[in-house]
C-alpha cells in the first residue's frame, strides 16, 4: 500500500507569493466588504471567463441561492432541474421556497435530457436549472429555445465548467445567469468562493443587495439581504491561483490524457467526459463509466481502490431526488436513466501535480 491518494488536492500558489500578496492588508486593515482585491479579481475573471458581467460571492452555493432569489419567483414556483448533480443544486431551489421538478438525464453525458423538459412544464414553471455536470456541456441551444417559447429563465449550475467555452464563447454567457464555484476542491479556487455571471445590469445591483444586507449607504438599507461577500484573503488566493491556472490546467490535461490512454485498453470502462465540437475542456474531473462488460462492477472497483488507500468518489450517487431529505417529496418523474447512470459512474483522482505513479496505482485497480 502506498500513500493515500485523494479524489482531489487543492491547487495553491507558492507560499511566499501568497504571503507577499496579503502583506498590504496589514497596512490597509481592509479585510472584506468589496475591497481592492475583490474588485481586482472581478475584473480579472471577466477577462479569463470572457464575460461582461460578474458578481463574486462567498461560495458557489450562495451564488446559486442568491441568483434564484434575485428573480423573485412566487412561492411554490416550479424549477425544472436534473437530480444528477451535487446536492447544492437541489438545496438552492428548495431553500428559495420553490419546488424542484426533476428531469431525467441523457445516458450519453449525464446532462439534463432536453427532449424531456417540455413535458414537465406547467403554469407554475418559472425556470430551468441545468448542470454542466463534470464540465459536460448541456444542450444549450435547445434549452434556450424552450425557455424562449415558454418564457422561462435559464440558470446554469456551471460549478464544474469554470473557464470552459463553446466556439470561443465563455460558458458564463449562456442563459440568463450561470453560477461558478471557487471551492478549494475545484479547478480554480479562492479557498471558498463563487460567482454569478449574467447579462442584465439590474442583477449586479440585486446581488449586491442580497450579499450585503441590502445596505446602499450609511443610512439606507434598500431591501432585505443576507451576508455572502467574498473577503480579501479569499480574493487574494483567487488572484494568486489565477496567475498559475494555465500551468495547473496543463498538468491536469497531461494526467487526463494518461488516464484516457490506459482506459482505452480496459474492457467495459470508458471516460465519461464527453466533449462537444468547439468545446474547450478545463480537465476538472475524470469520471468513468463502468459498464456490465467490465470485469468488476463500479462498487467493486471503488472497494479495490479503497483497499489501496485510493479515494475515488461515486459522483453522483445517489441522485439528489433519492436523498433522505428529498425522497418522495416532489413530483413523481421517471428518472431511470439518472438512477442507472449513478450506479455505473466513478470519478477518479485528478488534480494538479498527480504523478504517473499515482495514476498507475489507480489504473491497476481498474483492470
Ligand atoms: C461545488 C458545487 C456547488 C457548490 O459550490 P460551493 O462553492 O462548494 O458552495 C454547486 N453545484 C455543483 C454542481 C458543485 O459541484
Amino acid at each position: 500500500m502506498g500513500e493515500r491518494i485523494n479524489i482531489t488536492r487543492s491547487s495553491m500558489p507558492p507560499y511566499e507569493e501568497f504571503i507577499d500578496a496579503i502583506k498590504p492588508l496589514w497596512d490597509s486593515h481592509w479585510m472584506t466588504n468589496m475591497g481592492r482585491y475583490h474588485n481586482e479579481l472581478e475584473e480579472k475573471l471577466k477577462d479569463y471567463l470572457k464575460v461582461d458581467k460578474i458578481s463574486l460571492l462567498v461560495n458557489g452555493h450562495m451564488s446559486l441561492e442568491m441568483i434564484i432569489q434575485a428573480f423573485s419567483f412566487p412561492e411554490g414556483s416550479e424549477i425544472i432541474t436534473s437530480p444528477f448533480t451535487f446536492i447544492s443544486t437541489t438545496h438552492a431551489i428548495v431553500r428559495n421556497g420553490c419546488k424542484p421538478v426533476f428531469c431525467d438525464v441523457k445516458a450519453s453525458d449525464g446532462t439534463i435530457d432536453e427532449e424531456k423538459i417540455e413535458d414537465l412544464i406547467t403554469e407554475k414553471t418559472v425556470a430551468i436549472l441545468p448542470i454542466h455536470v463534470y464540465g459536460n456541456l448541456c444542450a444549450i441551444e435547445k434549452i434556450e429555445k424552450i425557455a424562449k417559447d415558454y418564457n422561462l429563465k435559464v440558470i446554469y449550475d456551471a460549478a464544474h465548467a469554470f473557464g470552459e467555452s463553446l466556439n470561443e464563447v465563455g460558458i458564463g454567457n449562456f442563459g440568463d445567469a450561470s453560477i461558478l464555484s471557487f471551492h478549494a476542491t475545484k479547478v480554480f479556487n479562492s479557498i471558498e468562493g463563487g460567482a454569478v455571471c449574467f447579462h442584465d445590469d439590474w442583477i449586479y445591483e440585486k446581488l449586491y443587495n442580497l450579499k450585503n444586507f441590502g445596505i446602499r449607504s450609511e443610512t439606507l438599507v434598500a431591501e432585505v439581504g443576507a451576508n455572502a461577500k467574498m473577503n480579501e484573503f479569499c480574493a487574494i488566493m483567487g488572484l494568486c491561483n489565477l496567475r498559475h491556472l494555465t500551468e495547473a490546467i496543463k498538468s491536469r490535461k497531461e494526467a487526463f490524457a494518461y488516464y484516457c490512454e490506459a482506459i482505452d485498453k480496459i474492457k467495459g470502462i470508458s471516460s465519461f467526459r464527453v466533449l462537444k465540437p468547439g468545446e474547450v475542456n478545463n480537465y476538472a474531473y475524470f469520471p468513468i463509466l463502468v459498464t456490465d462488460e467490465a470485469s468488476c462492477n463500479r462498487d467493486e472497483i471503488y472497494d479495490k481502490l479503497r483497499a489501496d488507500d485510493i479515494f475515488a468518489r461515486k459522483y453522483f450517487y445517489p441522485i439528489t431526488a433519492d436523498q433522505n431529505c428529498f425522497r418522495n417529496k416532489y413530483k413523481e418523474v421517471d428518472l431511470h436513466v439518472a438512477r442507472d447512470l449513478s450506479k455505473h459512474i466513478l470519478t477518479l483522482p485528478l488534480y494538479e501535480g498527480i504523478t504517473r505513479a499515482e495514476q498507475d496505482r489507480v489504473i491497476k485497480a481498474l483492470s
